[in-house]
């Protein structure tokens, strides 16, 4: 029979580039699974529909992270419970007309959370609505090992954990076995789950057809130690004897415009792109034959997906640090925070030691989950259609 359109919402905030690349995925994989059944709306809805301090947390979190020692006060500061709670309800307290008038105009059958801190006041304000039965809530985690407790609500109907290791440590917070699946962290579809065509890629995009390349970036905000990193590949990856460039570098900075800027007017011998916030990272990745990057998940799950060896260079204390063993212990990168160490790596892989690139190219291949975002919409649809069965539904979803 004619079936309703539902309407999803996805809960998410721009800290970062991770949780918006999240959301994306979700929403792609929807349309490409279930057509027009379902309108996906993404919203950062703190920032549109509430005051200080919480609109302010993508100011707040990029200073915070740029001063890495506040941010992991920040973060150990509010692990335990009693902490966040007390916070969070008086917050939720206080904005919570504004976050019912976002939920009203929406009037979402499914909502779901790509972010720590979207769980606890949209439940509230759910449950004071009496709403808490209608619409289903699930969260997405997007950390890969060490993440923060607030992503762990029990009122929710799924929570979504991209490993083994977060699984557990939701299972030690107390949600229900029923409550958890593992499908791995979603990635945007456009990521290829089949063969890439890297020439046909380095055509599209401009760069040397033969040299081998490397991706240097930092996440959403183009963190990390980037621009000394370029630097120190600019002497590794140039042969002075033959006089000739061993490798090229594309550098994606992402918003850090100082960033761009100052690696734009450097003068380089091997051949070299700078690029700004790009939109089509897949493209970028499949052209490349390694990254170097902070331990953000987003970014090492699609670099995973591409066959890419990683050498991460940073992580944000707290929920990135568990990042680190991920790639390691599985074979499909190296860890360190020195430029001339990562330049000399490079230089390496690309000259007399391309076994191991290619060993560490099909280790990432390996641990890479492109299925996972499906199996998430899926699991979600699933769960829709379960709820419809349990509640007569009206034309005029009353709210
Ligand atoms: N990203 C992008 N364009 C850019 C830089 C980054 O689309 O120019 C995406 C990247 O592909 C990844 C996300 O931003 O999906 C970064 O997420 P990650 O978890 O690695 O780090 P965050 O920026 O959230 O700290």
């Amino acid at each position: 029979g004619a079936e309703r359109i539902k309407t999803v919402l996805i809960l998410m905030s721009d800290t970062g580039g991770g949780h918006r690349a999240s959301a994306e995925a979700i929403r792609d994989a929807f349309k490409i699974e279930f057509g027009d059944d379902y309108r996906i709306i993404i919203k950062d809805v703190w920032k549109e529909y509430t005051g200080w301090p919480l609109n302010d947390m993508e100011r707040q979190y990029k200073f915070m992270v740029k001063h890495v020692g506040l941010w992991s006060v920040a973060f150990h500061g509010t692990s335990p419970k009693w902490i966040h709670k007390s916070y969070l309800s008086a917050l939720a307290a206080y904005y919570a007309k504004e976050i019912e008038t976002g939920l009203m105009e929406y009037k979402p059958d499914i909502i779901i959370s790509v972010h720590p801190l979207m769980q606890h006041i949209p439940l509230w304000v759910m449950k004071w609505q009496g709403l808490h039965k209608k619409v289903i809530f699930v969260t997405v985690i997007t950390d890969l090992n060490t993440c923060h407790r607030t992503w762990f609500h029990h009122g929710v109907s799924r929570c979504y954990c991209p490993s083994k290791e977060v699984a557990k440590r939701a299972l030690v917070d107390g949600l229900d076995d029923s409550q958890i699946r593992v499908f791995g962290l979603p990635v945007r579809p456009s990521f290829p789950r089949t063969i890439i065509y890297k020439d046909e890629l380095r055509k599209e995009l401009e760069i040397d057809l033969n040299l081998p390349a490397v991706l240097l970036m930092g996440g959403g905000e183009g963190m990390g130690p980037v621009q000394k990193t370029a630097i120190a590949l600019g002497d590794s990856l140039y042969n002075s004897k033959e006089k000739k460039p061993i490798g090229q570098l594309i550098v994606i900075c992402g918003r850090n415009k100082t960033l761009t800027s100052a690696l734009a007017s450097h003068e380089w011998k091997i051949p070299i792109k700078v690029r700004g916030f790009e939109t089509q990272m897949e493209k970028w990745m499949g052209a490349c034959d390694c990254i170097i990057t902070k331990a953000g998940p987003g970014t090492i799950a699609e670099a995973l997906i591409c066959g890419l060896p990683i050498i991460l260079n940073d992580y944000i204390p707290g929920q990135e640090k568990g990042n680190v063993p991920y790639v390691v212990d599985n074979g499909a990168g190296v860890f360190t925070r020195s430029p001339k160490q990562t330049a000399k790596i490079v230089a390496d892989w690309f000259s007399n030691n391309k076994e191991e690139l290619k060993k560490m190219s099909e280790n990432a291949l390996k641990l890479a989950q492109p299925e996972a975002v499906f199996d998430i919409v899926k699991d979600i649809h699933h769960l829709s259609q379960q709820q419809q069965q349990r509640i007569p539904v009206f034309n005029d979803f009353s709210y």
